[in-house]
């Protein structure tokens, strides 16, 4: 078993230790905030209060914070995991982050002698406390073969998509994906409601059909045919309509650099930019449905 140092214990991070702490490890979590800390304390793991005290007790590494910026300074920082860390530790960081951040840790963390995977995590709270988390991951062979018993002890599926930043870049494309069919699917429920078509009646046909998708099967923005979904909890996240809409201009900027032209992500990365400035952040992305369906109207530019 391992002595597995774990950095941001959110509504990502604190699951996944758990999960981890079931399956026999020694987790010492960091987060900024102490109410964090105390939550992983109270499942049974330790804290410690500094980044360095954690990192330097482990033999591996997770990260799970907000944007390439945190990732950045828990690595590279004063006090941070290349300082701190023992030669050995393998590291690997499951936050969703744009590819170039990515890609300069992991060089950073090569010069300095240590093997790190990116992994970022598709499947949100209810899968990574279930620990049915899909891990995307980027590094070498040898890094993902290392990295492998331990993200099965917080998911189901680990495919290694390729080298460094690769990881990054399919979790973009993955949630880019389901940005745009969340706000397509929205649409087609309108015109269905209009038309006078019952809610379950779409969802049986259609999920049957070729408009089948997984914001239909399992994350249905409308309450009634999947109990699960945050639309039969008053849009309760799930997955913040705050971090879509940083996904998908973490999509858009990718897209930029690689002179690819993404009219549609784009349309849909204006209409979640629209909800986030009216305050609705907060809520569950496909709280979207209200503002497509004209329930609710978005000052925001879009
Ligand atoms: P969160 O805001 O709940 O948790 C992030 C935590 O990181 C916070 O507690 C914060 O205090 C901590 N943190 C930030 N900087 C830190 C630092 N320097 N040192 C220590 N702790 C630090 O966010 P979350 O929902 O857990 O998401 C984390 C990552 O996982 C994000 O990149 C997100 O896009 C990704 N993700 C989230 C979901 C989801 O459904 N919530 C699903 C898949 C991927």
């Amino acid at each position: 078993m391992s002595t597995i140092a774990f950095i941001g214990l959110g509504n990502m991070g604190l699951p996944m230790c758990k999960n981890l702490l079931k399956a026999g490890h020694q987790v010492i979590g960091f987060d900024l905030q102490q109410a964090y800390r105390d939550r992983l304390v109270a499942a049974g793991g330790k804290v410690t209060d500094s980044l360095a005290a954690a990192v330097e007790q482990a033999e591996i590494v997770i990260s799970m914070v907000p944007a390439g910026q945190h990732v950045r300074s828990v690595y590279e920082g004063e006090g941070g995991v290349l300082e701190s860390a023992r030669p050995g530790t393998l590291l690997i960081d499951s936050s969703t982050i744009d590819v170039d951040s990515s890609r300069a840790v992991s060089q950073a963390a090569a010069a300095a002698g240590f093997t790190m995977v990116d992994a970022p995590v598709s499947g949100a709270v209810p899968a990574a406390e279930a620990g049915t988390l899909v891990f995307m991951v980027g590094g070498s062979e040898a890094a993902f073969e290392q990295a492998l018993p331990i993200l099965k002890c917080m998911g189901t599926s680990q495919v290694h998509v390729g080298a460094a930043g690769c990881g990054q870049a399919m979790k973009i494309c993955n949630n880019m994906m389901a940005g745009m069919s969340m706000v397509a699917l929205s649409e087609a429920l309108t015109l269905a409601e209009r038309l006078g078509l019952e809610y379950q009646t779409v969802y049986d046909v259609m999920t049957k059909a070729s408009g089948n998708c997984w914001a239909l099967q399992s994350y249905c923005p409308v309450p009634g045919p999947v109990p699960a979904s945050p639309a039969n909890r008053d849009y309760a996240p799930g997955f913040a309509m705050a971090m879509m809409l940083k996904d998908m201009k973490l999509s858009q900027a990718t897209a930029a650099d690689a002179s690819v032209v993404t009219p549609i992500a784009a349309q849909a990365a204006a209409l979640y930019q629209a909800g986030v400035d009216d305050g609705y952040g907060d809520k569950d992305f496909s709280f979207i449905f209200n503002a497509v369906s004209g329930r609710i109207t978005l000052q925001g530019k879009h």
